[in-house]
């Protein structure tokens, strides 16, 4: 066979490939802290088109605790938090002996086993993009991803729309999913609270953000062609710095250990006598607003976050609108980089995952999402098991389901992944056809 008859078997390949949606491409969008309480109460221009055009569950449900980087893991390992070991912000390991923070890799690579999404794609073949989501600075299993945009807190969504565009549309290497990561509306939330005006005004620039990226998906020909989740990890909620700090020490006289979590408190293995300590906490939890856990009770094992070392034998857990005494040092912060408007109420999260202002937000568009669908619940873990099946990756051990999330899909499961299995019979035949050619 000559290689003019190769070339065009090639290209006949490639066109049946493109009929059939081409390599499928992903975006992630996660808005940080977005409550979904919020949907309703604003109108929002560009939001509402989405919803209108896509698919969301009822309630989109989140991990405990409900803070930023356990969640955005959640998301791309489809792992609970005790399995991928990201158990906070900031852990203390008792293993390194050492508390760790988004600046230490190691955060996020307790478990050797944990292959993020990214990783993935990339072992198959595909080019992934994160732009600041948190734990993709690093490698795993000896892989970086092919494009990676670090950590800027001024960074405007349509900065991040540009540049995962870019990614998408490159000529030689073009991403097949791209993860953006958005500080906003977390960050106006922690400063102003959820009521204020400024966080009104982040709002609709969020909303704005979102519609610019359906607009230059259009602009570049890739409306049609490109799904987009957009999804947040937690809510927030209004924190009065004159009556919502608990202060610890007028019941125990020791900080809590790590310190940087305000709702939510480990008290670490330090300590040798925990039931004494518990006995004295859970005696202080009448006076205030906060609950208190022992590993073996059975919340911790509902809310899966038990089974790791790094989850110490002691957690406490302030009632919504009431954080730590810790929160003086963020309230100190916001202060002293000169935010301005500042009033005594301020916001945060971390809190129990019932709490409705600690419910995210979760809306999928694209060619391969029903529209105006709304399937029944499903957790943030179940989002691994879907980019699986849109990308037509082979899934690692997970604690997602695809019960709830597969009816969103336009396609049933067996013809999303036709495509790649497709793909996979025509590499096998050109292989054979090359093969042949040579020998
Ligand atoms: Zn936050």
């Amino acid at each position: 066979m000559n290689t003019l008859v190769l070339a065009y078997l090639v290209m006949q390949f490639v066109t049946h490939w493109k009929c059939l949606g081409g390599v499928p491409q992903l975006v992630v969008v996660s808005l940080d802290g977005f409550p979904k309480e919020q949907l309703s109460r604003h109108p929002w221009e560009h939001l509402t088109w989405v919803y209108a055009h896509g698919s969301h569950p009822r309630r989109f449900i989140n991990q405990f605790p409900t803070k930023s980087f356990p969640n955005h893991f959640s998301i791309a390992t489809g792992l609970y938090q005790e399995s991928h070991g990201v158990v906070g912000n900031t852990v203390f390991d008792p293993n390194l002996k050492r508390i760790l923070t988004i600046k230490d890799h190691e955060l996020f690579t307790q478990n050797p086993g944990v292959m993020p999404l990214w990783t993935l794609n990339e072992q198959l073949g595909g080019h992934s993009g994160c732009i600041m989501w948190p734990g993709c600075d690093g490698p795993f299993n000896g892989r970086n991803v092919t494009y990676w945009e670090p950590y800027r807190g001024n960074a405007t969504l349509t900065e991040l729309v540009d540049l995962a565009v870019k990614w998408l549309t490159d000529s030689m290497t073009p991403a097949n999913l791209v993860f953006v990561y958005h500080n906003q509306p977390d960050l106006a939330g922690h400063v102003y609270g959820p009521d204020s005006s400024y966080y009104s005004d982040e709002l609709k620039k969020v909303d704005a953000g979102i519609g610019y990226l359906f607009q230059m998906l259009q602009l570049r020909g890739l409306r049609q062609s490109v799904d987009v989740v957009i999804l947040s990890d937690h809510g927030t909620a209004s924190v009065s710095a004159q009556t919502g700090i608990i202060d610890l020490n007028t019941v125990l006289n020791r900080n809590c250990i790590p310190s940087p979590a305000p709702p939510r408190c480990l008290i670490s293995g330090l300590f040798k006598k925990d039931l004494y300590v518990y006995a004295k906490l859970q005696n202080g939890s009448r006076a205030n607003h906060y609950r208190v856990f022992l590993k073996e009770n059975p919340h911790m094992q509902a809310w899966h976050y038990k089974d790791n070392p790094r989850i110490s034998s002691i957690t406490l857990v302030a009632e919504i609108g009431y954080v730590f005494q810790d929160f003086r040092k963020y309230i100190k912060g916001y202060q002293e980089e000169g935010y301005p408007g500042l009033t005594e109420t301020f916001g945060d999260h971390g809190y129990e995952v019932d709490n409705p202002s600690m419910e995210p937000i979760f809306v999928a568009v694209g060619p391969s999402f029903r529209k105006k669908f709304i399937a029944e619940d499903f957790s943030n873990v179940d989002v691994y098991p879907l980019v699986c099946v849109l990308l037509g990756l082979p899934p690692g051990p997970n604690n997602g389901s695809l019960d709830a999330i597969n009816t969103m899909l336009a396609r049933s499961i067996p013809l999303q992944l036709m495509p790649p299995i497709l793909v996979a019979l025509g590499t096998l035949v050109l292989w054979m056809l090359l093969s042949t050619q040579v020998t």
